[in-house]
């Protein structure tokens, strides 16, 4: 029931389920139990779960154990429809992933910095967290080279509100996540996460998610 489930059947380590505790969540939420088995296994997933639902930690703890040690790359990268939601999200993985060496950056603090810092600092990530756009300003910037190659884990968080808006910011960010895409390496795997199932999100996920799960708390 709780958390230590995750040790006995994926081996996750002790320390980053005593980090999940000391963060005060005792047992799972529901959308945390299917997620985080189905990314631990490595399949692809569409979750569909309300706002507070504990949506954050349901991709951030399986991207720490998949991840494993400091390699940098990145290997995650975690797109969201704000810069206010991308640093709610930086603070969830910072202080889930305090017992790993994991490094997380969210692309905002990359903007002020000069362009080799960026790129190490790009590099030097395990996991990226960013708004669509912001993140293809910084790929499109002149002199920046910096690659998404190592991407292994790609995650759409609130996914219904990045599919919506008036049609061209939607087809915007269609050809924002598309450029991202491309250059993510072909073993990619892509989680989304939802508060509603829209259509928008549904036809996308067909068409681009192999093997999907569809979670739905
Ligand atoms: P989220 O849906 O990710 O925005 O999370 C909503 C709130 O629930 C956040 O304040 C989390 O800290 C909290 N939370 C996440 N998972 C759990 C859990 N398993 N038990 C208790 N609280 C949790």
């Amino acid at each position: 029931k709780d958390f230590s489930d995750l040790t006995v059947r994926y081996n996750v380590p002790q320390a980053l389920v005593d980090t999940v505790t000391q963060c005060g969540y005792s047992e799972p939420t529901p959308v945390q139990r299917q997620a985080m088995a189905c990314m631990l296994e490595d399949r692809q997933i569409v979750a569909c779960a309300p706002t507070g639902s504990g949506k954050t930690a349901a991709f951030i703890v399986p991207l720490l154990h998949t991840l494993g040690t400091h390699q940098g790359g990145p290997r995650a990268l975690i797109l969201c429809p704000t810069r206010e939601l991308a640093h709610q999200i930086y603070r969830e993985a910072l202080r889930l992933s305090a017992s790993t060496q994991l490094r997380v950056t969210v692309v905002k603090n990359l903007k002020e910095s000069k362009v080799k810092e960026r790129e190490a600092t790009f590099r030097k990530s395990d996991i990226v967290i960013s708004t669509p756009n912001r993140l293809c300003y910084l790929l499109n910037q002149d002199q920046v080279n910096i690659s998404l190659e190592k991407v292994r884990w790609l995650i759409i968080d609130e996914a219904d509100k990045l599919f919506e808006g008036s049609s061209e910011q939607e087809s915007d960010f269609r050809q924002q996540l598309e450029q991202i895409m491309c250059r993510c390496g072909p073993k990619r795997l892509i989680a989304m996460f939802s508060a509603t199932h829209t259509p928008p999100v549904a036809r996308w996920s067909r068409r681009h998610l192999r093997g999907l799960v569809n979670v739905t708390v």
